[in-house]
């Protein structure tokens, strides 16, 4: 009787493209392992739209039953200025229909949360989540690849080991090289907190309202509790990670978005002290796989922000490196499942990538001309035929059409 190997896995980040990684290698028969970082689920996020290649894999694996039970409602998307008029709005169902018809705008901890409720379709203790757990150093060798944790003693060695831990990723640095090859800043820098706010809330609930203003925006939308999302986008130079500009978060976004109205005055006073708030970049490398090590989601192919689709990509690539990696039943298969992952995904976070960065150049209005150049922009994809126009521009191959 030939018996099967178990096969490893350690996925170094439980964000969503850890979760949905290591779900569905569980679901393949795996061993798996997740070092999260963080003590507990992040609660810290921003309103995201989810579509295209996302909801196509989200589907395939089971999962969109739980994304579409958390996703929220939009009414309106509305630019305004800074006394509240409207200046310019977009047809949120017209560009629901071509993303393909299913756009869920979900909260990224909701997201995060879905994926790991859904580490319940896994056979039990196949799959383990240790938070509080940071990866160290990553040894390579013949008998599989050893991470260690915290400092403690090398862990039993695994067969593979994904590295699915964001933007900064610690995996890509030490196995790959350090960040300052891959990272490909955008020149904006993002801020991002969930507060409560129950006045803002009511009137901006189900609305997203972003700021029609010149080298930055402001973004809020107002949650189903008395919260509001809100988001902050700024022109920044600064670069790269490590060059924090001067100030706290809050001292500089009072710096950078005064001015802009009296709900935005009021989301500057609630800040909190640790927002997210990092530069918005992408990140662009010659090969995603080494060895017993693959990267997947940020990592490996961050898009940005601007681009709206990192968190689609993240389920979407994961999920299909679940698919190459799951089947192997030897190490001598690991390396080229990596090496196929790599062939088929890499097309599909160029072409995202590129994307994102035409939106980049357009995203925050340089000038008065540039900003009246987006109202009218805004104002023509409302023409019949404009909405395939404007959904290549916005998400590429990814959309529908
Ligand atoms: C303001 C904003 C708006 C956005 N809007 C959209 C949108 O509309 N649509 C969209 O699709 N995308 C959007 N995105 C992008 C999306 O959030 C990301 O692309 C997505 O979260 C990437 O997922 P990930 O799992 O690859 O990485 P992450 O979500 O960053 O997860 C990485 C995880 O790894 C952990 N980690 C890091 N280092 C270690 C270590 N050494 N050991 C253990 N754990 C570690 C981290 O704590 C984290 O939990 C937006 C991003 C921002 C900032």
């Amino acid at each position: 009787m030939v018996v099967r190997q178990v096969m490893r896995a350690v996925v170094v980040g439980a964000g969503i493209a850890g979760l949905v990684v290591a779900r569905q290698l569980g679901l393949a028969g795996w061993d798996v392992e997740v070092l999260e970082k963080a003590a507990a689920p992040r609660p810290d996020g921003y309103m995201m739209d989810f579509f295209g290649l996302g909801v196509e894999a989200a589907e395939r694996i089971g999962l969109y039953p739980r994304l579409a039970a958390v996703a929220y409602r939009v009414d309106a998307v509305e630019y305004v200025d800074a006394r509240g008029r409207t200046t310019s709005s977009l047809d949120y169902g017209q560009f629901a229909r071509f993303a393909g018809g299913k756009v869920l705008s979900l909260l990224r901890p909701d997201l995060e949360q879905a994926a790991l409720a859904a580490l319940d379709d896994v056979a039990p203790g196949r799959v383990r989540v240790r938070y509080g757990a940071t990866a160290g150093r990553i040894v390579s060798g013949g008998d599989g690849v050893r991470v260690t944790v915290d400092d403690l003693p090398d862990e039993a060695p695994a067969d593979v080991l994904v590295g699915a831990d964001g933007i900064h990723s610690a995996v890509r640095a030490q196995v790959f090289g350090p960040e300052e090859e891959y990272l490909r800043p955008l020149g904006m820098r993002a801020v991002a907190f969930i507060v409560t706010e129950p006045v803002l809330n009511a009137r901006f609930r189900n609305r997203f309202v972003l700021t029609d203003s010149i080298d930055r925006m402001a973004g809020l939308y107002g949650l189903r509790s008395d919260q509001v999302a809100a988001f902050m986008v700024y022109r920044d130079a600064t670069g790269a990670a490590g060059h924090l500009p001067a100030g706290s978060p809050g001292q500089r976004l009072h710096r950078e978005f005064s001015g802009l109205g009296e709900a935005v005055d009021r989301l500057l006073d609630l800040c909190p002290e640790h927002p997210y708030d990092d530069i918005v970049a992408q990140v662009v490398m010659p090969g995603w796989q080494r060895e017993r090590c693959v990267l997947v989601g940020d990592a490996c192919g961050a898009v940005s922000l601007v681009a709206g689709q990192g968190a689609s990509l993240a389920v979407a690539g994961a999920a299909l490196l679940g698919d190459v990696l799951g089947p192997v039943t030897s190490p001598e298969g690991i390396s080229p499942a990596l090496v196929e992952f790599e062939r088929r995904w890499r097309p599909v976070v160029e072409e995202a990538q590129a994307a994102g960065r035409r939106a980049a150049s357009s995203f925050l209005p340089a000038n008065r001309a540039q900003r009246l150049l987006r109202r009218w922009i805004i104002r023509g994809s409302r023409l019949p035929g404009a909405d395939r126009l404007v959904a290549r521009q916005i998400v590429g191959r990814s959309g529908k059409g």
